[in-house]
């Protein structure tokens, strides 16, 4: 079945590839067309972001493995929406749309509840958003979401290969949502029926909480559209990235903000 539809040879090395390569484009552009101009040491800044993706990386593949295998596991076992005999690209949508709105809704979850804002908050902390922040997530609330993800795969009847097609997708869209890239307001106005955009993601991540819980979308902002938490502005003057008191530097080191879910 896969086989007949997922005809990219190796639909990882596909995915990592966008990753990669969308994240490099993002920063280049960054350099050429800053949204927030004027800010200081862009190299700095970027290498704690990726030092907390390289932790995630080796602290999280045993997990990513452990998925892959489960997944394989539960396909002979049970064949979730195989059961509605779909056209492989309909099924792979279905899929992708039920996932994103799981994100959607964990998303919020992570704003709603104190205990996951703890992680979550090591994302928001961040006062310069670019494209590394979109790497700047703890472990722990990387774990959590893919363990909570594993049984509705599970359940779905979703195989690795779209738990890779959804990443191919998805990632380099949140890479775009966080960019530091100014695009022209009427291109904005397009592209944000369809994903989210970085003018709307500045607005989540606003010190101001009547701003920043809104706008969770993933891959797509038809959920917010759908369950009220879509937010614009024409204009983001006076808007304040971060979260208040973080300006002490000592807060912004890889070690502390490892921490800092942890601490009372
Ligand atoms: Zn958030
Ligand atoms: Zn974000």
């Amino acid at each position: 079945m896969a086989d007949s539809f997922f005809f990219i040879p190796d639909l990882r090395i596909f995915s990592y590839g966008a990753t990669i390569g969308a994240g490099v484009l993002l920063w280049i552009l960054e350099g050429v067309i800053p949204f927030f101009s004027a800010r200081n040491s862009r190299a700095r800044h970027a290498r704690l972001n990726l030092s907390i993706a390289g932790i995630n990386l080796l602290i999280l593949l045993p997990s990513g493995i452990l998925m892959a295998f489960m997944l394989d596991w539960s396909k002979n076992l049970w064949r979730g929406i195989g059961f509605l005999a779909l056209h492989p690209a309909a099924e792979a949508l279905m899929i992708i749309l039920v996932i994103d709105m799981w994100m959607y809704a964990w998303h919020r979850i992570n704003h709603e509840t104190t205990f996951l804002w703890r992680f979550h908050s090591v994302h928001h902390s961040d006062a310069a958003l670019d494209v590394t922040t979109s790497w700047r997530f703890h472990y722990m609330e990387i774990l959590f979401s893919e363990l909570l993800r594993l049984p509705i795969f599970m359940l779905l009847g979703a195989g690795i290969e779209h738990l890779l097609l959804y990443s191919l997708l998805m990632t380099p869209v949140i890479e775009f949502q966080h960019s530091n890239i100014s695009i022209p307001p009427a291109m904005d106005r397009l592209v944000r029926i369809i994903v989210p955009t970085p003018m709307m993601h500045r607005l989540h991540h606003s010190r101001l909480r009547s701003e920043h819980d809104s706008n969770y979308g993933s891959l797509l902002s038809l959920w917010d559209r759908l369950f009220g938490s879509f937010l614009m502005k024409e204009s983001l003057d006076g808007l304040h990235i971060g979260l208040d008191n973080e300006s002490d530097t000592g807060k912004q080191r890889l070690f502390s903000l490892l921490q800092r879910p942890f601490r009372p």
